[in-house]
């Protein structure tokens, strides 16, 4: 698929260099107009990766070779309408006769150049290729001649993996990455004509712990100062990749597997600036208890790091979850959820089978699931090009926190986001996520107002620049240990935010006793976070909360916890203290919210409904009465809006749904009518809306600056496409 503008932007790289002195400079060619247009063209010219729109990987077995079926396997893909296809060269085990010492080949290989075969059946089809590598893993020989590849225990044992004991984890500080990988990527270069390189398997998804010789000399693991090391190599090993595949061509480029949510271990602010293509290995959930916005969730992720560069999340076509089965396809309306979230958060499909017979296995149905819903998007491609959110509330993502922080309740960091992520759909707010080392004032002044919701671990410059947002009008929520921690993991004598909000300590963290009752919230006044409460002076409190000075005229007063059973001794000892169980301040146009309590894990775990309509309605108070787009009807949804090339897109992902908190989908459960105003940036004007599901136009009219309209049902994923001048 050397396309016109392909081959133009090949033409800019193909200028001759000439030597002037030591350096190397373009050298000044006589060019023709046509072809200084030609190259102006070219410099303005969008990076191929960012025109993909669906992308498909088989990820080959070691069987593969005695049975896949080359030219089938590139027509599945080609029928599900993908722009580029992954390759196998792997590191683990060679798909082409590599020469690389230590790059095993498969034991059905028997000499034949199966890469290459896939590569020029893809390349017939006018496919983009990946060249996909697994740096994570080699064999015993490897092991017998280079031991300083591999990772060792305190004991200084090597690990072998699980479930193939001849096989070892390798070091990523080790000579491995430096030596072996860029072997093997020059052999790929020099052989075949792929399009990128992509390494799968690392960054690992958790903080390796490695006592080799090598890792022995870092900071010890799982500390800051021990993710600062790690981060500098991820950094520096992308670069040298993305040196060694643009050694082929310029266009060419390297990028790392950054999946795993917020809970990523390389810092993602940093690898999103090196890496122009964010691949999120995020396939897909099971049966154990987990919501369904996992993917979705995961494109806030991405949009948080990567300024508009391409992000991809893989579907897994496999059964994923807790039990897995490789080759046994997932249940289709799982996988069709998967595929909405990934359109609808801004990231770009990517349908993943593993191998087996013919290259399909034996269970085809995955087939039409993956090729269907390909083909629907591809009728509907440009509404996905997004160019940026609409959203006024930005939701703090810190990574420092999920890393190193240590909550006081049995809930992870993960179902912590989650629980705030709950509250958050469930009001139907439009939000973005907003990386922890991106909080400059230029970058926060799309947000009416920003949450943290635990965010434990802030460093003095990053309290700076939330100071510094405020005082330019932002609005805060903030809840429990945010910012008692140094970004070093640190505790604080005080909040690191204690001047914003005008809080103070007053003493240790108090928890719930045994079994006993936690705290309970007194209202002592009125205020709009407490709409919707009537006839009661009591809301449940947090499990946790953090001790507070007395404030002027609180909203809501911690009355201490007591004994649940027996019953007869279940009342309050003190029936009212003036200790705050929030704070609220109002600072020119800035509101501040701040409660003390671990309140959205205490909502996670025992699903009170009193307290997610609490965060709903300070969330509805920080951010301020006018919402870009409103969305009122019955239903658990996620919505998002952008602005795209042909308009605006407002998306609509049903989770009306008795899977939505734990996996998988059996079945979609239609939710009706959905009314939307949509607030139109000055001067913009709306011709036509199409509802892309239904294929179908619906009828909208004009109130002021806003559009109306209704979508009468939602089945599982609605998008609503504004065409606009
Ligand atoms: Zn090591």
């Amino acid at each position: 698929m050397i396309d016109r503008r392909v081959f133009l932007k090949s033409a800019v790289v193909a200028v001759p260099l000439s030597h002037v002195g030591d350096t190397f400079a373009l050298a000044p060619a006589q060019k023709t107009d046509a072809e200084s247009a030609a190259v102006l063209h070219a410099a303005t010219e969008v990076p191929w990766q960012r025109n993909l729109r669906r992308i498909g990987q088989t990820n080959m077995t070691e069987h593969d070779p005695a049975v896949l079926d080359v030219e089938a396997w590139a027509d599945y893909w080609a029928s599900a309408k993908v722009g580029a296809v992954f390759i196998s060269v792997t590191g683990i085990l060679a798909f082409y006769p590599s020469t690389v010492p230590f790059h095993r080949h498969g034991k059905f290989l028997g000499g034949r150049d199966f890469l290459g075969e896939l590569h020029d059946a893809a390349r017939k089809r006018g496919l983009r290729i990946v060249a996909r590598y697994s740096p994570d893993l080699n064999w015993v020989d490897a092991l017998a001649a280079h031991p300083e590849w591999f990772m060792r225990d305190e004991q200084g044992h090597p690990k072998s993996t699980a479930d193939t004991p001849d096989l070892f984890e390798t070091c990523m500080f080790s000579t491995y990455m430096t030596d072996y990988i860029p072997a093997v990527m020059r052999e790929i270069n020099a052989r075949y004509d792929v399009d990128a390189h992509y390494t799968n398997g690392w960054p690992s998804f958790a903080l390796p712990v490695c006592y080799c010789d090598q890792c022995r000399k870092l900071p010890p693991p799982k500390t800051p100062a021990y993710w600062d090391k790690f981060n500098e190599r991820v950094l520096g090993l992308c670069k040298l990749y993305d040196s060694i595949a643009k050694e082929k061509k310029a266009t060419s480029f390297y990028f790392a597997n950054m999946g795993g949510g917020i809970h990523a271990s390389p810092n993602l602010a940093s690898l999103g600036e090196v890496c122009p293509w964010f691949q999120a290995d995020n396939q897909g959930r099971g049966g154990q208890d987990e919501p369904v916005w996992g993917c979705a969730q995961q494109g806030r992720v991405c949009n948080a790091v990567l300024d508009g560069k391409m992000a991809a999340n893989v579907t897994g076509a496999w059964s994923t979850g807790p039990i897995r089965w490789r080759e046994v396809s997932k249940s289709p309306a799982e996988a069709q959820m998967w595929f909405g979230e990934t359109l609808a958060s801004g990231m770009v499909p990517y349908f993943h089978n593993v191998g087996g017979e013919k290259g399909f296995g034996e269970d085809l149905r995955w087939k039409n699931t993956g090729r269907d819903y390909f083909q629907w998007i591809a009728r509907h491609d440009a509404h996905f090009v997004n160019k940026r959110t609409i959203a006024t509330i930005g939701v703090v993502i810190g990574q420092r926190t999920q890393l190193f922080y240590k909550a006081p309740h049995n809930v992870s960091m993960q179902q912590s986001m989650d629980a705030i992520y709950y509250a958050l759909i469930e009001g139907r707010f439009l939000f973005d996520y907003v990386h922890e080392d991106k909080l400059q004032l230029e970058r926060l002044s799309k947000y009416s107002a920003l949450i943290l919701s635990n965010t434990a671990l802030l460093s003095d410059e990053q309290c700076q620049q939330l100071r510094t947002y405020v005082d330019h009008g932002g609005s805060l929520l903030v809840t429990f240990e945010t910012s008692m921690f140094t970004n070093e993991n640190e505790r604080r004598k005080d909040f690191g935010l204690a001047d914003v909000f005008d809080i103070h300590l007053a003493g240790e963290m108090i928890g719930r006793r045994g079994n006993s009752n936690p705290y309970l919230a007194r209202i002592e006044r009125s205020h709009p976070i407490l709409d919707g409460f009537a006839d009661t002076h009591w809301l449940p409190g947090a499990e946790y909360r953090l001790p507070l000075k007395p404030i002027d005229n609180p909203v809501l007063t911690v009355v201490p916890g007591y004994v649940a059973y027996p019953p007869e001794l279940s009342y309050p000892p003190l029936s009212r203290t003036n200790e705050p169980a929030v704070v609220l301040r109002e600072r020119g146009k800035s509101r501040l919210a701040y409660f003390p309590g671990d309140i959205e894990p205490t909502m996670w775990l025992s699903g009170h409904t009193d307290l997610t309509c609490l965060l709903q309605n300070t969330i509805r108070w920080v951010s301020g009465e006018s919402s870009p787009v409103n969305l009122t009807g019955k239903g658990l949804i996620e919505a998002f809006a952008w602005e795209t090339e042909p308009g605006f897109a407002v998306h609509i992902l049903n989770y009306t749904n008795p899977n939505a908190h734990r996996g998988w989908m059996r079945d979609f459960y239609p939710i009706g009518a959905q009314q939307v105003r949509f607030t139109l940036p000055a001067g913009r004007l709306v011709s036509r809306i199409e509802l892309l599901r239904a294929e179908r136009d619906i009828p909208f009219h004009i109130v002021g600056d806003s559009i109306e309209f209704t979508i009468p049902s939602v089945t599982d994923y609605e998008v609503a496409a504004l065409y606009s001048v």
